[in-house]
């Protein structure tokens, strides 16, 4: 995957990767994959979710089919985006460089834009092979409601989109959810209805 072409000169499509638990998805989510899809005019935008989401340990989290189940609920009125499964299929820890190679192994040439909101670009240097990883990519960076903006550690292909702000995070959601909290201002309707079918977030109770 030399040849990532993360400037867009590989000649093959430009893929966006939106990766992240969406435990659970929300308006903020599909609002990003959205915005920097348009933005970028990308070829394809897949909405990765993480297995096993290692920068998550300190919580328990929402089994990835209950989450894999509602990103397809959240995106099937957006014909643009696609949910993908690629790392609960290789199952184990959820490491972004091996996602983009596999990727790129599947779809040779492709140009990999890994999206990230602003309150993880501080961290990248956390992430498994990032070195390795900031060759193969461009990043998108999006900012996000109460998290400075930031640019990425130097030797980063990155650039900034706009995104209209929304301003909530699953964490906030899960205890609205759990405390019997209404969420519609913040989560699709679909998403909700399959959350509810699967008695998630203590909403069978
Ligand atoms: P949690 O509260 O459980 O940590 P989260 O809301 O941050 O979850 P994740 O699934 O961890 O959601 O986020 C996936 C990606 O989406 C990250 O890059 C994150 O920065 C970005 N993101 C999440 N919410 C927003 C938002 N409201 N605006 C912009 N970006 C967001």
């Amino acid at each position: 995957m030399a040849d990532a072409g993360s400037d867009g000169t590989s000649g093959g499509p430009r893929i966006g990767l939106f990766g992240g638990t969406f435990d659970p998805i929300h308006r903020g989510h599909v609002e990003v994959a959205e915005a920097v899809h348009d933005a970028l005019g990308l070829d394809r935008m897949l909405v990765v979710v993480a297995n096993e989401p290692w920068q998550k340990q300190d919580r328990p989290v929402t089994a990835a089919e209950d989450r894999y189940a509602m990103v397809v609920a959240a995106l099937a009125d957006r014909p643009g985006l696609e949910p993908s499964r690629i790392e609960i299929d290789r199952g184990g820890p959820s490491y972004t460089v091996d996602t983009v190679r596999e990727l790129g192994a599947r779809v040779p040439g492709a140009a990999i834009v890994v999206v990230v909101g602003a309150d993880v670009v501080a961290a990248l240097d956390t992430w498994r092979e990032h070195e390795a990883l900031r060759d193969l990519v461009t990043l998108a960076v999006v900012d996000r409601p109460g998290a400075p903006v930031v640019d990425p550690p130097p030797g980063w292909a990155f650039v900034h989109v706009a995104v209209a702000p929304v301003d909530v995070s699953s964490t906030e959601l899960r205890a609205r959810l759990e405390a019997g909290e209404p969420v519609e201002d913040a989560v699709p309707d679909a998403v909700i209805r399959c959350l509810s079918e699967r008695g998630l977030y203590a909403t069978g109770r």
